[in-house]
């Protein structure tokens, strides 16, 4: 996890508890592994007495791996935190502006190629130490029109939590990455009469700032980080992948 917001983790339970059920999707019968800033370990505890009632009903059904059900849970901070078969993964404080300020971005290095997940940040001199040369980066963006509104003072403040498209270029800017993707990508506006900006005022608010590689993160968009990066579009009217752009 790169940190608690709700938005961020109201599908963990259903990726713990659904993984479980042994008919039908996922069948895990070890332990989900669950990492993440502080509270982790404690939000986690939490769901287990949640969902006490279902695990219990379905742990007399037959053939059922209980070990499924448990949750290994840690509270992890920046630094190396894991490594197997050559995977590496570094974790690294951003700044998301919360008064609980404990928000991560992570480095995943294999076989010489790297990728940076930004988590949810404002511009963050510390990502952009800890993602220099990253192969492709993954970065979140906020943005909202010039014309002031009524929601103005709101949209300021969930603005400041955060970076902005040109703040995301001089992170890529700085980075220098073969590829970088907007994911997380929050349109606001500041009053019902005036349209959120649009993805292509994205890109080109991006643009004036950093020319490279950039592409806008979808649902089940795949990233391949070779000698070259490849991008594959899920077409979700024919269900067939798509090679889209190769970098
Ligand atoms: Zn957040
Ligand atoms: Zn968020």
């Amino acid at each position: 996890m790169t940190h608690l917001h709700s938005d961020h983790v109201v599908g963990i339970p259903d990726v713990w508890l659904t993984g479980w059920i042994p008919a039908a999707y996922g069948r895990r019968a070890t332990p989900l592994e669950v990492w993440g800033p502080a509270g982790t370990k404690d939000m986690m505890a939490h769901l287990e007495k949640a969902f006490a009632w279902d695990i219990q009903t379905r742990s007399k059904e037959k053939n059922k791996a209980e070990d499924g059900a448990k949750v290994n849970a840690q509270d992890i901070e920046e630094g190396f935190i894991y490594e197997q078969d050559g995977i590496k993964v570094i974790a690294f404080q951003v700044n998301h502006a919360t008064f609980i300020d404990s928000a991560l971005g992570y480095r995943i290095d294999y076989a010489g190629r790297s990728v940076i997940l930004s988590g949810d940040t404002r511009y963050s001199a510390n990502l952009v130490r800890f993602a220099k040369g990253a192969d492709v980066i993954i970065q979140e963006v906020a943005a909202a029109p010039d014309k002031p509104g009524k929601s103005s003072a709101l949209v300021r403040q969930i603005l400041g939590f955060h970076t902005s498209p040109e703040e995301a270029g001089r992170v890529f800017k700085q980075v220098k990455p073969k590829l970088a993707v907007y994911s997380h990508i929050v349109l606001l506006t500041t009053d019902a009469t005036i349209p959120p900006p649009t993805v292509a005022e994205l890109i080109s608010r991006t643009q004036k700032v950093y020319d490279g590689a950039l592409e806008m993160g979808e649902d089940l968009l795949t990233i391949t980080i070779g000698d070259k990066v490849a991008v594959t579009k899920f077409a979700s009217s024919s269900k067939k992948k798509v090679p889209e752009a190769i970098r």
